[in-house]
């Protein structure tokens, strides 16, 4: 397209902006509009993103824009392949709008701080106007929540969630909640006695689109991490539909009872996996929540599960993407607990003899995905405890699971797994000893350590690094009257035991290469 032709909106679409009712949220017009799509490295290199996650992304873009232009839209799309030199979000504009020549550049608000600052350093440098729109696709305004945020101590999910249940009349009865309580957690942590026989999930093949991305990834970024065999995310509508309705038939019944279990070399379970849909915008939350009621009321989903769900969409989701914007763009670097080791090694292979990290890490290696309670308790609980960096926690987040995105993936990691932010999102820190993956899962029954013990070279390290992160952060938790009756039980350790752990944590910290804590 030449400088000289009359474009009105250049409309810039992201790999997580693929729902068609934007067109209209941006007042598109097909003759006189320009809708563009670029596909760039830079967002699978900072961080190194897992091949899935990657191919996921262009190949939903890819699909996106065909239907684009099959519906008769002005596109222009650049794949990983086009040699020009240009990529990085903010070039890549630069080049549209001097291609272009529009009058102006409209966007659906990204979810990352950064990719915000280079779109608006891209039209600043061309000289063109940007008009950014909130996203519609969430159910909480900006100020919804930043007005629910404003003046409150603590911000507290639970009561978020309630408002929000009121205001969208979601599992409402009269005014009050559906089955008499606001939440049944109380029934949701039941753990598995044998091995579960849990329905597949639905996988796709890969098809011409997908696999031209997958060559495209082979010859452009060849050393991303993770495996690509098996890759089977839903990359169009039409697909993630599928997986609602699988999902919501087969699996929601007993999402609720088992959402805290895990079991060896199983990690969907009972799970919705639909995070990636939803965060892509393949699925939009209201139409998710339509069918979970749906289900309830039909009969054909017990309440505990279909509320347990809906807290995850309407609840957890929208809580943290508003504590994403409500905080200062500086939280993604906080260190409350000042932890500065590295990361170990075994997070980008599996090669632990930790039963239960190996298998949640060979989950994210092979699949892209991990279930809630294997990010928080095992990945995360595991950085916490060991005083891994957040920063660098937050950065193999971002990589690595399929559903991430900036919005989501930074408060989960540096609020709720590090317990990085000061108590933003926790009152207190997720951290567990061994005997909570005893009891939530198989692991410790075929792991060469010993879940019992604390110490020596058998010794779970779950529990070195947990009675390890008491000690060394009593202090600072003291004030905590959460962490108080935990902190109680280190009454128990002598001087001695005290030195002991410490010491064999710190071994085991230098035979992981995590190393020192301390900044120097
Ligand atoms: Fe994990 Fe410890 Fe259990 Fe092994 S014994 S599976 S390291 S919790």
């Amino acid at each position: 397209m030449s400088s000289s032709s009359s474009i009105r909106k250049l409309a810039f679409l992201l790999g997580d902006q693929l729902d068609m009712n934007y067109l209209d949220s941006l007042g598109l017009d097909q003759d006189q509009d320009l809708i563009c799509m670029s596909e760039v490295a830079d967002a699978s290199e900072n961080p190194p993103s897992h091949v899935q996650r990657t191919v996921l992304f262009l190949s939903a873009m890819r699909h996106f824009a065909e239907q684009l232009k099959d519906d008769g839209w002005n596109v222009s799309y650049t794949t990983l392949t086009d040699q020009d030199n240009t990529q990085n979000f903010e070039n890549k504009l630069e080049r549209y709008i001097n291609d272009s020549n529009p009058e102006e550049v409209v966007m659906i608000e990204p979810g990352s701080h950064s990719v915000i600052e280079s779109i608006e350093r891209a039209c600043e440098s061309c000289g063109v106007d940007l008009d950014m729109i909130e996203d519609p696709h969430f159910l909480c305004t900006h100020d919804e929540f930043n007005e629910w945020a404003s003046g409150r101590k603590q911000l507290t999910m639970e009561y978020f969630y309630r408002e929000q249940r009121k205001k969208h009349d979601i599992l409402m009865d009269d005014g009050e909640p559906e089955g008499g309580e606001w939440n049944y957690d109380k029934q949701n942590r039941k753990s598995f006695k044998s091995e579960p026989d849990a329905p597949d999930v639905p996988r796709f093949k890969p098809d011409k689109v997908t696999k031209s991305v997958l060559k495209d990834i082979q010859s452009e970024l060849p050393d991303l991490p993770g495996n690509s065999d098996g890759f089977g995310w839903a990359v169009t509508r039409e697909q993630a539909l599928e997986c609602l309705d699988d999902f919501v038939s087969n699996r929601l019944p007993r999402f609720g009872d088992y959402q805290d279990a895990m079991w060896s070399g199983k990690s969907s379970l009972y799970h919705s996996l639909l995070a990636p849909a939803l965060n892509l915008k393949l699925l939009n939350p209201r139409e998710v929540c339509q069918a979970a009621v749906d289900a309830y009321e039909s009969g054909d989903a017990p309440i505990n599960a279909v509320e347990g769900f809906i807290r995850q969409i309407i609840g957890w989701r929208e809580f943290i993407r508003g504590v994403y914007w409500f905080e200062d763009t500086d939280y993604a670097d906080r260190n409350e607990l000042e932890q500065y080791g590295s990361l170990p090694e075994f997070y980008w292979d599996a090669e632990t003899d930790m039963a239960c990290i190996k298998d949640a890490i060979s989950s994210v290696i092979n699949h892209a995905y991990g279930h809630h309670i294997e990010r928080l308790m095992i990945t995360g609980n595991f950085a916490l405890i060991a005083g891994v960096e957040p920063q660098q926690v937050d950065a193999w987040y971002r990589g690595m699971y399929a559903d991430a995105i900036d919005w989501v993936t930074t408060p989960n990691t540096i609020g709720m797994a590090m317990h990085a932010d000061g108590g933003v999102v926790g009152t207190k820190p997720y951290a567990a000893s061994g005997n909570y993956v005893k009891k939530m899962s198989n692991h410790c029954k075929g792991c060469r350590f010993d879940v019992k013990k604390k110490v020596g070279e058998d010794a779970c390290p779950f529990n070195t690094f947990y009675w390890d992160f008491l000690i060394r952060n009593e202090k600072r938790f003291k004030e905590n009257h959460r962490m108080s009756l935990i902190l109680k039980h280190l009454d128990k350790f002598s001087k001695d035991d005290r030195v002991e752990l410490t010491v064999h944590a710190q071994e085991l910290r230098d035979e992981m290469g995590i190393g020192e804590i301390d900044k120097d």
